[in-house]
């Protein structure tokens, strides 16, 4: 049995590793010559939208899911008579486009941020007198990681961060003043059952993902969360894993986006949670039974940005998992991460300050 993968970074490295117990095979595409997945199944080397090699895929693979948002719905869309795709490409199409994403949030009564569409300079200005500053203008498509984005601290930052995105079609939300950053992520099976992690608390620096933790947060937030997601999951009639990133502004949580695959703050699961994200993805979209979400004990997972510190060192750290993604080092590039699971939560968020405290020291944890 063989899934095929469209990307072959961590995620789909990590899929793999969670695959070859079941007796699952990997086939790969991805453009790089030597991209994470490749050292452990076999990779077609082409773009995201080369259509011979796309067809190749499907012909080879019983089901074809992606690693990442940013690849072809045209061209997936066109294997669809050749193979089953999963996640439904309708999700990975809002995914790819925040102003769906918002009107997706609205019509689901998922509260989200205000916002307006943004394609001239004109219409930037009067997004600023209507939704007000501080506010963040970003590209609707293709933004990652913070990437493609801009802060407005008043009106009188219109022109540079014009003079920065403008050539983009564009969206300008409401800076939101959260008091905590959370994540749920939960799946759903072709028969329509679902499964949702324990809820996670994330801090960014810099628009990356520094640090999660999980469980996290009362249970007042997990039940909302869960609420928002399992709404999305049904609408899509979804199969597999479905991640929404979540703002938390005086008890609410204002939806910020949302991600048609397995996510980084889900890493924790692999020995946080009794079935991780990725084996739950790989059931979901292999028709199998899913497994339990449940956390084994209080989970922190810190991403190693930029380059892996050496080995030796972070595995003199007791209870320590890392996990090495063979990337080349380069600044703000995520390169790997670790985790911890603890018995108790204050000993998880001791452990999570003292290691950003080393890895990231201008970092702030709530
Ligand atoms: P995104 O690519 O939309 O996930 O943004 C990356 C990070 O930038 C978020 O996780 C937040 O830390 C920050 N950010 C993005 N949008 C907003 C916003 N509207 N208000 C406050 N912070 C934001």
């Amino acid at each position: 049995m063989t899934v095929g993968i469209v990307g072959a970074g961590q995620l789909g490295r990590m899929l793999a590793l969670a695959g070859y117990p079941l007796g699952v095979d990997f086939l790969f595409l991805d453009p790089a010559s030597r991209p994470p997945a490749a050292a452990l199944a076999p990779h077609l080397c082409g773009a995201f939208d080369d259509r011979r090699l796309l067809k190749q895929l499907a012909r080879r693979s019983e089901v074809v899911t992606f690693d990442w948002e940013n690849v072809s719905v045209a061209a997936l869309r066109a294997l669809k008579q050749d193979v089953r795709i999963s996640p439904p490409l309708a999700a990975l199409a809002t995914s790819q486009d925040r102003v769906a994403e918002k009107r997706l949030f609205e019509r689901l009564k998922i509260p989200t941020t205000r916002w307006r569409a943004v394609d001239s300079r004109t219409q930037l200005e009067r997004a600023v007198r209507d939704i007000g500053a501080p506010g963040v203008l970003k590209t609707r498509r293709l933004g990652y990681d913070g990437k493609g984005q801009a802060v407005l601290r008043s009106s009188a930052d219109v022109e540079r961060a014009w003079l920065e995105l403008g050539a983009a079609p564009l969206l300008y939300e409401e800076r939101v003043a959260f008091t905590h950053e959370v994540s749920v992520i939960g799946a759903r099976s072709a028969g329509g059952e679902t499964a949702v992690y324990p809820l996670n608390g994330n801090v960014h620096s810099q628009g990356i993902l520094r640090l999660t933790r999980a469980p996290y947060g009362p249970a007042s937030w997990q039940a909302l969360a869960n609420r928002y997601l399992v709404r999305v999951l049904e609408h899509f009639r979804y199969v597999g894993i479905l991640a929404i990133e979540f703002f938390v502004q005086r008890g609410r949580l204002v939806a910020n986006e949302m991600a048609p695959r397995v996510h980084n703050s889900g890493h924790w699961t692999i020995e946080g949670a009794v079935t991780s994200q990725f084996e739950n993805h790989l059931r979901a979209i292999l028709g199998l039974p899913l497994g339990s979400t449940r956390a084994r004990g209080y989970s922190a997972m810190v991403n190693l940005i930029g380059r892996v510190p050496p080995a030796g060192a972070l595995l003199a750290i007791p209870g320590l998992h890392l996990h090495d993604y063979a990337k080349s080092p380069r600044p703000g590039r995520k390169v790997g991460h670790c985790t911890f699971v603890a018995r108790t939560r204050a000993q998880r968020d001791r452990w999570a300050r003292g290691m950003l405290a080393t890895l990231a020291p201008n970092t702030r944890i709530p």
